[in-house]
């Protein structure tokens, strides 16, 4: 079932983000992480796009495994800063014809090291949003950001840039991770406000380690409560116990949401069931 029928049905979905592997040696192992995860009966799966592009045809089989033999909805992203406009063409032809027809449409962020672009690329994810949009067939999300993409001169011109992508026909939109859920509920006032009017699910990274949550504050100076910076300090040298804390502390900012009519909680997984299990066990649905 398409992502935008699931909305008629149900008022709140719930999904889980995986990402496929590098190689072909890592792709049982990863298979397994999918299939436990995919038993938890999500309302859909996404699976991201390596930056550069060069894993894409694994991004294919880990979401064609979803929809075609787990019976799974799967969304696989796509990203347009490495991948040239021929070379999306020939992905929505092969995403089409393996029946996946969900796509999250991303600008992506080219990898250091990257060597210069030959050939003819989109510049921003609202050109892919329409390319994919003309093409027919798909539905399409996109991404956005509560406290403001790091590029962007502040949010209020962010979420001008957003307008355009959703003016462009993206059907839904997934946030970026947040830790504050006041941060969430204000961006969807000021989006709301701005005519934006699509579903929106919210991203929810649970803290399981203290190395994960360092590379996410350094990358994005996502704003943490008073509540996790106390048990990321209480806990910096105990695996155990942080993970327990960072899974209960997910746990409430879903509550919280649901409660607040979020329309859909997508959970970065990280490809870990063992995530995915504890937050459903204690919060079944939303
Ligand atoms: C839910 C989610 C999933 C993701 N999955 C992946 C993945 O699978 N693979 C991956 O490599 N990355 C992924 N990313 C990361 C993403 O690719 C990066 O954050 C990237 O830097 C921006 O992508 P975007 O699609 O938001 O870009 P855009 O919407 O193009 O925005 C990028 C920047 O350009 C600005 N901008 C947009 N339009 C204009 C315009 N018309 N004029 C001037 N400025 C403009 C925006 O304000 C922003 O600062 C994901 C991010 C999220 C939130």
């Amino acid at each position: 079932m398409r992502i935008t029928e699931k909305l008629t049905v149900k008022k709140q979905l719930i999904s889980f983000e995986v990402f496929p592997p590098k190689t072909d040696s890592a792709f049982d192992s990863i298979e397994r992480s999918v299939r436990e995860l995919a038993a938890f009966n999500p309302d859909f799966m996404s699976v991201t796009y390596g930056a550069g592009g060069g894993t894409s045809k694994y991004t294919v089989k880990i979401a064609s495994l979803l929809k075609n033999k787990l019976d799974t909805t799967a969304l696989a992203h796509l990203t347009c800063a490495s991948t040239t406009k021929a070379d999306i063409t020939r992905m929505l032809d092969t995403l089409k014809s393996e029946n996946i027809d969900n796509i999250l449409a991303l600008r992506g962020d080219l990898p250091e090291n990257f060597s210069e672009r030959q050939g003819d690329y989109y510049t921003y994810a609202s050109e892919l949003v329409s390319e994919i949009k003309n093409y027919g067939y798909f539905d399409v999300g996109a991404a956005c950001y509560p406290e403001g993409h790091p590029e962007s001169n502040g949010l209020d011109e962010d979420i001008s840039h957003l307008k355009i992508k959703t003016d462009c026909g993206a059907d839904f939109l997934i946030t970026q991770l947040f830790y504050d859920n006041e941060v969430f509920f204000s961006f969807m006032d000021k989006i709301r406000g701005r005519g934006i009017s699509v579903p929106v699910f919210a991203g929810i990274m649970p803290i399981t380690n203290i190395k994960q949550i360092d590379r996410i504050i350094s990358l994005s100076g996502t704003k943490l409560p008073a509540e996790v910076t106390a048990f990321l300090s209480k806990y910096r040298d105990n695996p155990e116990d942080l993970k327990k804390a960072g899974l209960d502390f997910a746990v409430k900012q879903i509550s919280e949401l649901c409660e607040n009519s979020v329309e859909g909680v997508h959970i970065y997984t990280m490809n870990k069931p063992e995530v995915a299990e504890t937050i459903l066990r204690q919060f079944p649905r939303c």
